[in-house]
């Protein structure tokens, strides 16, 4: 018995037509980020497990529960990246780019990799297209970078999505939050769930960001961060919303969200949407983390990133998948005729001109195949074309035709006009 391989649980092969879709998400977003002033960073997949410990903290569920973490052959403990912010902070220090003048802005688009129960909208191995601003504290940003990610929403074409925002305060403000929440659950430790046991040590404020149902029913009335922002978080808050009103931009204050990291500071927001899209509803997701930079060894940076999950992202846009059938089909009889094929598809082919030749078999079976890939035109070539050097098409779909030489073939049917 041969052994028969299948994908690891969790992990997805994209196929076309989706991988089409995808490209359109990534073309649109190359395009609105550069009109943004953001150029590509390409970090690695793979990064020394402190990184992440250090960063997304290790009270977070991403690293208590879910990263890919192994010791390689050198003895070391490395991990598959969970997410895209660490690795980008890191190559910042690491390159000496707070240097460069601010703002310096990045995006990154690739693989994250998260050991969780695969389900819709939650897979092992997904994708995300991020954003990273480094060196300006003002709110502005936040709104400019938040305009930007609603204009590239848009731009792919997702309507009826809803942008959800809150501040979840600086180091001076957030440990008086935290003993607050420690002391609203405190009574309740014992019904709580053995991870927000946990959390009630370690970090409080992640029970506010509880999946299970007794947590959620239970914090319904702890206290609201809001409550207890300092004055320049109020500020920078009421700042944000300022510029976001004076944009348009709908949004949706949301006193609850924290967001599943430790490394955010302020403003935190996230964009949901789509009934299509079941539980797992949130397609991006950002904030500040203003003390990153300097945790990792660099000088005092304010910075703002978000990232959207691809596969979410296409799940929204399903309906529109398809791949292009040829503009050209050339069905040919005989192996001369296969030569002339050939070489009239290499030079509409160099100029970006999508054709198919009908290799082999009866004519009536390679139109029948022109038919199936939705080929535009078809040109046939048997003898008598070889011979006259004249070749006729037929436009499939609106059955007009026409005749010419190579050269009103190339005229016809070239892209590079
Ligand atoms: P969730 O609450 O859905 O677990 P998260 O807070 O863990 O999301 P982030 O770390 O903020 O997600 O990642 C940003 C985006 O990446 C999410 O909004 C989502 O679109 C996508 N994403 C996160 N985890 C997964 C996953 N396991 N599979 C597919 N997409 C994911
Ligand atoms: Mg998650």
């Amino acid at each position: 018995m041969r052994p028969r391989f299948t994908a690891l649980k969790g992990v997805a092969d994209v196929l076309p037509p989706e991988t089409s879709l995808w490209r359109k998400i990534e073309n649109a977003a190359a395009g609105v980020m550069g009109a943004y002033g953001y150029d590509e960073i390409i970090p690695p997949v793979i990064e020394q497990t402190g990184l992440f410990l250090r960063s997304i903290g290790d009270s977070s569920d991403i690293v208590a529960k879910e990263m890919y973490t192994f010791t390689d052959k050198g003895g070391r403990s490395v991990s598959l990246r969970p997410e895209g912010t660490a690795s980008i902070v890191r190559a910042y220090v690491e390159h000496n780019l707070p240097v460069r003048p601010a703002p310096q802005k990045f995006f990154y688009f690739g693989p994250m990799f998260r050991y969780e129960r695969p389900q819709k909208g939650r897979q092992r191995q997904f994708y995300q297209l991020g954003a990273e601003c480094f060196g300006i504290a003002d709110p502005g940003v936040d709104a400019e970078m938040i305009t930007m990610l609603l204009t590239l929403l848009d731009r792919i074409g997702l309507k009826g999505l809803s942008l959800e925002l809150n501040s979840i305060g600086c180091k001076e403000c957030r440990p008086a939050f935290k003993e607050r929440l420690k002391g609203f659950f405190g009574p309740h430790l014992n019904e709580l769930c053995p991870d927000c046991q946990r959390r009630h040590e370690q970090n409080p404020l992640r029970i506010l960001d509880c999946k299970v149902e007794r947590c959620i029913e239970i914090r319904k009335n702890a206290p609201l961060i809001s409550e207890t922002l300092c004055q320049d978080c109020k500020d920078h808050f009421s700042g944000l919303l300022g510029y976001l009103d004076a944009m348009g931009a709908a949004y949706v204050l949301n006193p609850h969200m924290v967001r599943g990291l430790d490394y955010y500071t302020r403003t935190v927001f996230e964009v949901k949407g789509g009934a299509g899209l079941g539980a797992q509803n949130a397609v991006a997701a950002g904030g500040r983390y203003d003390l990153l930079v300097s945790e990792f060894g660099g000088p005092d940076t304010p910075a703002i990133g978000f990232a959207m999950g691809m596969e979410r992202l296409a799940g929204l846009l399903q309906g529109e998948a398809a791949v292009p059938g040829p503009v050209l089909f050339i069905a040919s009889m005989g192996k001369e005729a296969a030569v002339e094929a050939l070489r009239m598809a290499a030079r509409l082919r160099d100029g970006g001109t999508r054709v198919e030749l009908g290799w082999g078999g009866s004519l009536k079976s390679q139109l029948r195949r022109a038919d199936k890939i939705n080929a535009g035109n078809v040109v046939i070539i048997g003898e008598e074309e070889l011979m006259s050097g004249r070749f006729k098409w037929k436009d499939m779909r609106d059955g007009s035709s026409g005749e010419g030489g190579r050269e009103d073939i190339f005229k016809q049917f070239s892209q590079a006009k």
